[in-house]
């Protein structure tokens, strides 16, 4: 089910609203950065996030093709969300699934896992994933 989670940072000064089903696959990527962050997004379309504050704390990192927008917040290094620009579905938004706030731990325990083998900018499994 569809619903409006809150979200921040660490230090709380990025703060956002996601409306997402967390029966939905997330996400968990090879590439480069999200290994190195271990970065687990939900998706969402462009008109279900709300950055709410913020804004001026949020550095913006792009790197090789440029098409994913990574961000994380300059004061404590945490990366609440990503735009990917040239996706399968378009325009779309990675929620840190670590940044949504009051989510029970049953309820994160049981989110399905969608392994994306972005290490070889393929949208599929690849071919280890126990590390991710
Ligand atoms: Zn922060």
């Amino acid at each position: 089910m569809r619903r409006t989670y809150r979200g921040s940072c660490h230090c709380g000064a990025v703060t956002f609203e996601a409306d997402l089903d967390l029966t939905q696959p997330s996400y968990r990527c090879n590439c480069s950065i999200c290994r190195r962050t271990r970065f687990w997004p939900a998706v969402a379309m462009p008109a279900a996030f709300r950055l709410l504050g913020g804004e001026d704390d949020l550095v913006e990192y792009l790197f090789h093709s440029r098409r994913n927008k990574h961000y994380f917040c300059r004061h404590c290094g945490v990366r609440p969300f990503g735009i990917g620009t040239d996706t399968p579905v378009g325009v779309m938004y990675g929620v840190n699934i670590g940044c949504l706030e009051d989510v029970p731990e049953e309820t994160l325990a049981a989110i399905p896992i969608t392994h994306v083998d972005g290490l070889h900018d393929r949208f599929a499994s690849p071919q280890y994933t126990a590390h991710l």
